[in-house]
């Protein structure tokens, strides 16, 4: 058997029963590639599943407001991809009656939809013959055909296309795309692939030369920075005081409680003596450390953020623009990022 049925028919066997695989619907199926970009299918699936019980069709999405989404999407990380869903939405709706596309060329127009996402929608949705290539195809392709070219250089895109593309049944694109995907994911995993029981062995380079710690190949990226986050919580009766991040940093738009960033990490007696800190909150203040420094990383930055309950002997010296008293009982209904969404659950706050 040839490598493509092979590969379906190891699928037939093994293959996971997911929500999104049961429908042609190319709006769920949307729905699904972009929650699961960048993000594991246990944690994606009850997100699907809420996003799919509030939003019935992509015009009801495109009709919800940007917060409302973003609500939704707490916890999941890189918000950029919940704006360019609304975005898209309300396009869909605008310029095609609200008819979600199914094909390849339409699909890679709209915001947030890049050629794994098109070729993914529409050969699940319309049996249109592209190739997906995700991570997890990379993983698979280098291995068995032992191809060192980086997979994140041009001339690797170049060369995975083309195999990735001999490689598609014709006949039944949506089913290989499934197969090779899911084999990648639990398969021929990033770490301890099962290649004891695998098919493939006898004619993998990758299991043959004993290389397969060592594919696929990938260049590094530009170094992280680090950044220090000093989030500052303060209660008066049943308010607390929450901030909204702007734009052109990472979580736009979101909720956080007042923020003061710093070049390093700073102690209490540190931030009484604090020019930044003084000018907001005044020098007469109780602080202490209600969570102590934990590391968030995002792509390209390292987040170190330590939360502090600040206990004012006066009242606030000065308020951000962007600074707001919220009642306690409506901080739930507030979009707010992972790293507060967190703090919170971890807190009974
Ligand atoms: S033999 Fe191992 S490395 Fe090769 S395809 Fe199978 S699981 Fe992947």
């Amino acid at each position: 058997m040839i490598f493509s049925e092979e590969l379906q028919a190891w699928y037939q066997q093994h293959k996971r029963d997911l929500p999104w695989r049961e429908t042609k619907d190319p709006y769920k199926i949307w729905l699904s590639e972009i929650i699961l970009q960048q993000t594991r299918v246990e944690q994606g699936l009850p997100y699907y599943l809420r996003f799919v019980e509030r939003f019935k069709t992509v015009v009801d999405f495109a009709n919800a407001a940007e917060d409302d989404i973003l609500h939704l999407w707490q916890g999941l990380g890189y918000y950029s991809r919940g704006r360019n869903m609304h975005k898209a939405a309300k396009i869909v709706r605008d310029q095609y009656n609200g008819v979600f596309p199914i094909d390849y060329k339409t699909l890679i127009t709209l915001p947030g939809i890049g050629e794994y996402t098109a070729a993914a929608i529409s050969s699940f949705s319309n049996n249109e013959a592209q190739a997906v290539l995700d991570g997890n195809v990379f993983r698979v392709l280098s291995r068995y055909y032992g191809i060192e070219t980086p997979i994140n250089s041009t001339e690797g895109k170049k060369i995975f296309t083309a195999i990735a593309k001999e490689n598609l049944d014709q006949v039944h694109p949506a089913l290989y795309n499934q197969a090779i995907m899911d084999f990648g994911a639990i398969h021929c995993k990033p770490k301890q692939p099962l290649c004891e029981v695998c098919m493939f062995r006898p004619f993998c380079y990758a299991a043959l030369k004993g290389e397969v710690d060592k594919l696929p190949v990938k260049l590094k990226g530009k170094a992280s920075r680090d950044r220090y986050f000093n989030y500052f919580i303060l209660k008066e009766d049943d308010q607390v005081l929450m901030s909204k991040r702007g734009e052109g940093d990472v979580w736009q738009n979101l909720y956080e409680f007042p923020l003061l960033e710093s070049k390093h990490s700073m102690t209490i007696p540190e931030f009484l003596e604090y020019e930044d800190f003084i000018r907001y909150f005044g020098a007469n203040v109780n602080l202490r450390v209600l969570q102590t420094q934990t590391k968030h990383v995002l792509s390209h930055q390292n987040i170190y953020a330590t939360f502090f309950e600040v206990r004012l002997e006066g009242d606030l010296i000065q308020k951000k623009s962007n600074w707001d008293y919220v009642f306690l009982k409506d901080l739930d209904k507030l979009a707010k990022h992972k790293l507060i969404f967190a703090f919170l659950e971890r807190s009974n706050f």
